[in-house]
């Protein structure tokens, strides 16, 4: 029985990580959950898995909590109870499925306990990469990777290291205005971009994969999870999403990873892991499966990419100010304060702007991070 803990558990990641710990409950045992401020849907996910601990985010939404449930639970609350409540010595996972950089500090201390970590979280890892795996080590704490594309990554190396690897195949679906033209960028609308063909996701990297920068995203985080160089990382189109991504060694043998577009499946193996465990989860039908595209990403239609591409050769604090003001960004287009064109437009103007620090430590990313948000937000007003 592995005890683990769900960060995010009302988010679209969290959620499926409560299904899969649903279907084996011989298997895992809930220790802990947070959720930001939802607390109606903490209250049901409290009364089927019975958790000892749990953390709201949001103060007054704590508060609330605590006198409904009274002192059957403990409830930690806001940041600095998240990075308490990940020490709990009887956790031996946990699932970070909280979105943004809201995560980075609570994944600091979990790894500082030598936690396994699932990590669904990209843009911690983006911030403070070379960081986080150092502590990571030190620890003895496992990084086993959630997003389909590193986990894909992490099977197909099968073991083997960054100097058997020719190059690694980055599969992105293209998102959903892969089909239209550069000249109606300009006035995609937020119903728009939120209707995803393939997966189902919060709203925040579903915008992300619009605009490519999902994409980007991982491309850094791939770096850091199997150190490897940014030239050996390449983008490629998949529309089908079927393969979700490909190692190819330096024998020239590529092994890739395909499953059904269902993320219980990567969620499944990094909380199993190494063990594979039996499922009623559909498969893909090869019979009836016609044909799988594959194309090379436009960087003229998707400049998000490119500017992640910058970032991971600049490296520093650079990826924490892209991801920074990207968030910054796509919060202001969810609010329909800005159109879709200003995102890429704004992450490259504070990227220019940046005065970059080489091997930045947490208060150095993080202050980075703070100063890119205002400029960001700056440009949004
Ligand atoms: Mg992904």
């Amino acid at each position: 029985m592995k005890r683990i803990a769900v960060l995010g558990s009302s988010g679209s990641i969290g959620q499926s990580t409560l299904s899969v710990a649903r279907s084996f409950p011989r298997e895992f045992k809930v220790e802990a959950l947070s959720v930001n401020s939802d607390i109606v849907k903490l209250k049901q996910q409290i009364k089927e898995f019975k958790p000892r601990l749990v953390c709201v985010i949001n103060k007054e939404a704590a508060s609330k909590l605590r006198s409904d449930l009274g002192s059957s639970i403990k409830v930690f609350c806001a940041e600095e109870g998240l990075v308490e409540m990940v020490k709990d010595a009887k956790i031996e996972l946990i699932m970070f499925a909280i979105s943004g950089s809201a995560a980075l500090k609570p994944l600091v201390s979990a790894v500082k306990n030598g936690k396994d970590i699932a990590l669904a979280n990209k843009e911690a890892l983006v911030m403070a990469g070379p960081l986080v795996m150092r502590l990571a080590k030190k620890h003895r704490a496992k990084i086993l990777p959630v997003d389909s594309e590193q986990s894909a990554i992490w099977q197909s190396l099968g073991g083997f290291r960054e100097p058997d690897v020719k190059r690694v195949y980055l599969t992105a679906s293209g998102g959903p205005l892969r089909n239209l033209p550069l000249s109606k960028f300009k006035r995609v609308s937020l119903e728009q971009v939120l209707r995803h063909p393939r997966w189902k996701m919060g709203r925040k990297i579903t915008v992300d994969s619009a605009t490519l920068m999902n994409k980007g995203l991982e491309l850094l985080e791939a770096m850091f999870l199997f150190g490897l160089g940014v030239e050996k990382i390449k983008v490629l189109i998949h529309p089908e999403a079927l393969i979700h991504s490909m190692v190819e060694f330096n024998d020239g043998v590529i092994m890739a990873q395909l499953s059904a577009a269902d993320m219980r499946i990567p969620i499944q193996y990094a909380l199993s892991y190494p063990r594979r465990l039996i499922n009623k989860l559909a498969g893909i039908d090869f019979y009836n499966l016609k044909e799988m595209h594959f194309e090379k990403p436009d960087l003229d239609k998707f400049p998000c990419l490119g500017l992640a591409y910058q970032a991971a050769k600049d490296l520093g604090t650079m990826p924490a100010v892209l991801n920074a003001a990207n968030e910054v960004a796509v919060n202001n287009f969810l609010n329909k304060r800005i159109d879709f064109l200003s995102i890429p437009r704004i992450v490259e103007k504070v990227m220019r702007r940046h005065a970059k620090t080489a091997n930045p430590d947490l208060p150095g990313i993080i202050s980075a991070d703070a100063w890119a948000r205002e400029e960001a937000a700056g440009m949004c007003g």
